[in-house]
C-alpha cells in the first residue's frame, strides 16, 4: 500500500501529518530518512483514513449548507462590524474590562484573538454561527484582558461571565470547520 502526500521539511524535530482539502501533508525535520517517513505514514494508515473522511463529511455539509459568494461574505464582513462591536460593549463591563480597537478578520483558523494592547480581532464567519456561540467567543477574548492565558482563573472568570460557555463554544470545534469550507477558505 502506498499513500501519495507532500514532504515538507523544515527545522523541527518531530513528524507531523495533516489533513487538508489539497490532500495529505507531512511535515518532517530536515534529515529524517525519506524511508522513516513512509513507514509512519503507513502506521498511521487508520487515523489518516478517519481525517480524509471526517474532511469529506465537512465538505458535503458546506456544500449542501451552499458555499458563500463574494456578495454574502462583503455582507457578513458588514453585519459583521455592526454586531459584534455591539456585544463587545455588552460584555466588557460584565467583566470589568476596557479594550481598543475591534477589527473584523478573516482568519482560517483562528475565531477570535485579543492583543496585550486590548485590541480584539474576530471573524466574520461567526454571524453563521448561532448568537451564543458569537457570545462565547467575545466574552472568551475579553477574559484574556484579564488573564493572558488559558489558565484555571482564566475559565473561572469565563464561567462567571457566561456559565453555558463550554457547550457553545465547543460548537466551533464541531462545526467551524464547516464554515470555513463554505468560505472556500478564502483568506
Ligand atoms: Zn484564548
Amino acid at each position: 500500500m502506498k499513500m501519495e502526500y507532500s514532504l515538507v521539511r523544515s527545522r523541527r524535530k518531530t513528524l507531523s501529518l495533516e489533513i487538508t482539502s489539497e490532500g495529505l501533508i507531512a511535515r518532517a525535520p530536515l534529515r529524517m530518512p525519506k524511508k522513516e517517513i513512509d513507514a509512519f505514514i503507513l502506521s498511521h494508515a487508520d487515523w489518516i483514513r478517519k481525517h480524509e473522511l471526517k474532511l469529506e463529511k465537512q465538505q458535503k455539509a458546506a456544500r449542501s449548507q451552499g458555499l458563500l459568494t463574494d456578495e454574502e461574505i462583503r455582507r457578513l464582513k458588514r453585519e459583521a462590524k455592526r454586531v459584534i462591536p455591539e456585544r463587545v460593549a455588552y460584555y466588557a463591563p460584565k467583566i470589568g474590562v476596557s479594550y481598543g480597537r475591534i477589527s473584523i478578520r478573516a482568519q482560517k483558523t483562528k475565531w477570535g484573538s485579543c492583543s496585550a494592547e486590548g485590541n480584539l480581532n474576530f471573524n466574520y464567519l461567526l454571524m453563521l454561527a448561532p448568537p451564543e456561540v458569537l457570545d462565547s467567543v467575545v466574552v472568551h477574548e475579553l477574559c484574556h484582558r484579564k488573564e493572558m492565558n488559558h489558565s484555571p482563573r482564566f475559565y473561572a472568570e469565563v464561567l462567571r461571565v457566561f456559565p453555558e460557555y463550554k457547550k457553545h463554544y465547543r460548537w466551533l470545534k464541531d462545526n467551524g470547520n464547516v464554515l470555513h469550507q463554505r468560505a472556500g477558505l478564502r483568506g
